[in-house]
This record gives C-alpha cells, structure tokens and sequence, in this order.
C-alpha cells in the first residue's frame, strides 16, 4: 500500500485539478456546437476571391439527392435523419433511415446489412404519419401495426432504445401489458459518431454505368469519377495490339480517354481540364494530352496538343514547365521525377485498373503486373478480330488442370477442440459473439452474397469475394460426399482413368469429403502459401462440417485462398506452387 504522497497519486491528482478546465471527458450526449453565423470578414471573402485558392459551392446549387424512404432531399441532421449514405449509382438513404429499419443490421465493421431488403419492403408500408410509402420503422410493441419514417417518427414522438427498439407514441405513455423499459435505456439522441456505411458491390456498380455507356454510344447519363480524374471510355484492345500495348503497371487500350484535372500553366493558382487519349500510331501506342491555355502573344484561348509514344513524353512537358513557373513564384515545389503519366491518365487508378484487367483476351499482355485480375462483371464483348482470320490470331494458352489429384490434409491442430460452443480460442470466436451454429446457419443463408465464380490469377478456375468480408467469418462451406478413406482411394482412381480433376478434402484419419461429383463451390478455392482463409472442421448438430473462414479482412474482388497443407512428397511427385505470395514455398507437396 502506498503513501498518498507516492508519484501515482500525485498524477492522478494533477489530471483531476485541470479537469472541465484542460480536458473533458467526452460522451455521445455532448451537445455538439452548432456553426456561428458569424460572417467572414468582407477584405478575407475578397482575398479569396482574388486568389481563387478556396472551393465555394455556388449558392445557387442544391443537393438534389433524395433518401429512396423518406423522399426528402439533402443531409439531414446529425440527430435527426443524418447524412446520406449512398446505395447505388445515384441513389441514397439517410443513415438513421437504414439504421432504424426493422430488417437492417449492423457489423462490427460499421457495414449495414439487408438495406436491399428494407427499402424493397418498405416499398409498399404506408407511414402512419404522413400516409405516404417507404416506412420502415416498426413499432417494437407485439401486434402493433404502427409503421413510420424515421424522420417522421420522430416528429410524432416515437421512442428509441439503445437495443433498437422502437415504440411508437400509443405505446410509450401507456405501456399496456409489459414493463416498460427503464428511462437509462432510452435513447436520447439519434447522432451516429462511427463509421457506417452501405455495403455495396462496388464492381457492379461500375459494370452498370459501363453498360449504359454502350448502350447510349458515348452519350452516357453517368460520369465515373474518381477525385480530379473523369474517365470517359475504356476503348480496347485487339489481339495484335497486346504486345505493344502495356507496360508492367498499366495497359494502354487504344480508345481510351480520361480528363485529368491538375494545375494550370496560366494560373499557378488553379487548375484546368487536361483531356488524355490513347491511339495507335505505326502499330505503337500514342499519347495525346490536349488543354486549352493563353498564347503569350495576343492572350486569345488557344488548344495546345502534346502527343508521343511514351506516356510520359507530353505530361513530362506540362509538368517541367508547370515546376518551373512555382519555382519562379516561390511557391511550394512541383516534383515531376515522382509523378508519371499512366497515373496522370488514370490508368493506374484502382476502378480505371479494374475495368482495364477485365478487357477481353487481357491475359496476352505478357508483361503486365495484374493487380485485381479478370472481374466477370465486368467483362466487355470481345474486340473485333483485327486479320479477319482465326488462325492467325495468337493462340490462348489453356490453363491447367488444377492438382487436385493429392487430397488435402487437415493438420491435427485445426479440428482440436473445434466443436460448437467450446470455449472461444479458436479465430472467430473472438470477433463475434454468435454461437458458432448461429453463425453456421447465417452462412448457409448467405454464403452467394459472400463468393462469386471467376478466372484464377493462380490456376484455373477460382473463388472471390463478391463483398469485404471481415476477419473470422464462415465464408462458404466445402460441401461433398462424406466417405471412408478406403472407398476415396477406389474413387480417385476411377476420377484419374476418366481423366476428371479429383476434389478430395481429408476430415480425419478415417473420412474425406469427396466434392469432385456433388460438391459446391468451394472446391474451386485455390491453395496459397499466404492464405486470406483457413479450412476448419467444425461439429454442427453432431456431424462434421469444413468451413472455409477468414482469418484476415478480405476486400471484394480479392480470390479466396487457404494452405492445402498437402503431404510432403518426394521429388519426381512433387506438384509446383504458384500462388505468388512473397513467402511461397514453390511447392505445394
Ligand atoms: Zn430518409
Ligand atoms: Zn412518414
Ligand atoms: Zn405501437
Ligand atoms: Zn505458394
């Protein structure tokens, strides 16, 4: 026990005295500070003016965007309705319009899931407010038909709990049969200070605003833009273009355009519009960079062209001159040496790239570094064939059958201890709190919205994650027959003579799971030596079950993987590895 004078004691007296004075402690019913109305100052507006260094909204424009509930336009209030997330291409949903709809959850991540599923719902729920459609927010009292907006539950009384329970204005005065909830559960503001969002299948998004693009030939209603660059077309890439037309990091489809906002070379102080494309000059890639800038004879507007072979030639120029004129205005400094052209053309931005990988026949480019790989929904009709003739076009080489001949082998220390409702020391129990069989039963349901069906960057066909999915989650289960080893070893033989890819997944000692005829998707889950998944043997209603689960954050698009843990073989057996994770042990046996 120590003295009152010892050092913790005095620090803790410290931090006490400067309490309310130096340091608050914060908590969500903190009021927040509404904006001053205070004006700027008329000579800082001017300057700014002057200067043009700060972006102000026009007064005139007015957020048009409407939540797809409540119909209203615009953010709402912090502790009202909120921001608007987004859903899809041009359509939103205010947060608590999401968030307090019967059917939304939450995760731990901040992702509301089932969103899809309210709104279509509510759809056809009357509010029993304003009598119009798109209400979904229940009254939590049983039998109580009473359905709201959020907004207008608001407005009309209702009460909120911090266990998502909502009562609407009959049911909170009267309370009639039931205890009422006590007054520390109600929720006193509606303000959400976390990270929330709509999941959203990004790829598809995309695949929807590149298929109206064709469809209206160019004149598209949506412009994909991503911060200061708006991509205009993919164009593409014939089979004799592929050899030239790629460096390691970027691919150059002729056709391509972009506008690339940046700074001006007439005004250090803004930026203007540079437009890119890409062409084809003597079987080569061609860069054209155009952008309207002052001659420095008579100041009228005039287009300036720089064009060349290598992507960087023309930006190389703008960038130079751009460097020169900042040093000159002692301004901060322009590096060009750290800036290149396939980023300035945008083609090396992450949708950009997306949407390039997944042009037809895009695995010729021999050289090119595939970041993402083939997206199916994504993909573009294939480009017309250039010779006219089939033969004379480059033959696409065959992937190879997967070596699913060897069967995979759990290690011991995977199914140890792994039966439902054990102590949480395996991965996903420390992420959730779902029972491992309620977890089991959730996957069942939604394990199509978890994985899609695609082109390999390992092998032959793979699985990929159609949306992120979180560390210590059930992903898929690895469906297929349950037989005794013996019976495996006849099968596999029989597979071998048919010349079938042989999908066999060791259970224990005795049993396998034979996915090769009756198996589900999961079979096509290539092995890596850096795996964003494990295979865990899990005892669901008393039999055994392999799940695939992450053990890591997994963003859509990425291919699933886990260790195969094959047994060692020896040379002359053994089946080469090419998952190409830095730590990859060449070989998979
Ligand atoms: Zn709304
Ligand atoms: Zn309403
Ligand atoms: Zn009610
Ligand atoms: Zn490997």
């Amino acid at each position: 026990r120590r003295g009152s004078c010892g050092p913790g004691e005095e620090t803790r007296g410290a931090t006490k005295r400067w309490k309310g004075i130096k340091w608050k402690r914060w908590s969500v019913t903190t009021p927040i500070m509404k904006p001053t109305n205070q004006k700027v100052p008329p000579d800082v507006d001017a300057l700014i003016a002057k200067y043009g260094v700060a972006l102000k909204a026009s007064p005139e424009l007015v957020d048009r965007r409407a939540c797809v509930l409540c119909m209203r336009e615009g953010d709402g209030n912090t502790s009202g309705v909120a921001r608007l997330l987004n859903l899809d291409v041009d359509q939103w949903i205010h947060l608590n319009c999401a968030l307090w709809s019967a059917e939304v959850y939450e995760t731990q991540g901040g992702a509301l899931i089932n969103v899809d599923l309210a709104v279509s719902h509510g759809s056809s729920v009357t509010c029993n407010h304003c009598q119009r459609r798109g209400a979904t927010v229940h009254c939590n009292r049983a039998r109580c038909p009473n359905t709201y907006h959020c907004a207008c539950a608001l407005e009309c009384g209702c009460r909120f709990f911090k266990d998502k329970t909502v009562l609407c204005p009959m049911h909170v005065v009267g309370a009639v049969g039931g205890t009422p909830m006590p007054p520390q559960d109600h929720l006193r503001s509606l303000a959400v200070f976390r990270k929330v969002y709509v999941q959203r299948q990004e790829t598809k998004q995309m695949a929807s605003i590149m298929q109206q693009g064709e469809l209206t030939q160019g004149e598209r209603n949506y412009i994909l833009r991503v911060g200061a660059l708006m991509f205009h077309a993919v164009g593409q890439l014939s089979t004799h273009q592929m050899a030239q037309f790629h460096s390691k990091s970027a691919i150059f489809p002729a056709g391509y355009k972009s506008t690339r906002i940046y700074w001006s070379k007439d005004n250090t102080r803004r930026r203007c519009k540079y437009l890119n494309s890409i062409g084809e000059q003597d079987g080569r890639p061609w860069f054209v960079t155009t952008y309207h800038s002052m001659s420095a004879k008579n100041n009228d507007d005039c287009l300036v062209t720089m064009s060349g072979h290598d992507v960087n030639e023309g930006w190389n120029e703008i960038l130079h001159k751009l460097a020169n004129l900042r040093s000159h205005q002692r301004m901060l400094k322009l590096f060009p040496k750290y800036i290149n052209g396939e980023s300035l053309f945008g083609l090396t931005s992450p949708v950009v790239c997306r949407i390039l990988e997944s042009l037809p026949n895009i695995e010729l480019c021999a050289n090119y570094k595939f970041r993402f790989g083939r997206s199916p929904v994504l993909e573009l009709p294939l480009a017309v064939n250039p010779t006219g003739c089939a033969r004379t076009e480059p033959h696409i080489k065959q992937c190879r059958k997967k070596p699913h001949t060897l069967i995979s082998n759990l290690m011991s220390e995977y199914y140890e201890s792994t039966g439902i409702g054990d102590a949480s020391t395996s991965l996903y129990g420390k992420h959730f709190v779902h029972s491992k069989s309620s977890q089991y039963r959730r996957m069942k349901q939604e394990w199509r919205s978890n994985v899609y069906l695609a082109r390999s960057r390992i092998q032959g066909l793979g699985l990929f994650a159609s949306r992120d999915i979180e560390p210590g989650t059930m992903v898929i289960e690895y469906i297929g027959d349950i037989i005794r080893s013996e019976v495996a070893e006849k099968r596999e033989k029989n597979y071998e003579a048919a010349n079938r890819g042989v999908y066999m997944f060791r259970l224990d000692s005795d049993y396998i799971v034979d996915a090769t005829v009756t198996g589900g998707p999961a079979r096509y889950i290539n092995h890596s030596c850096n795996p964003n998944c494990v295979a865990e043997v899990v005892n669901f209603e008393k039999e055994k079950k392999i799940m695939i689960i992450s053990n890591r954050h997994i963003l859509s698009g990425e291919e699933l993987n886990y260790d195969y843990k094959f047994d060692f073989e020896d040379e002359g057996n053994k089946i080469p590895c090419l998952c190409g994770a830095i730590n990859c042990r060449k070989w998979m046996n």
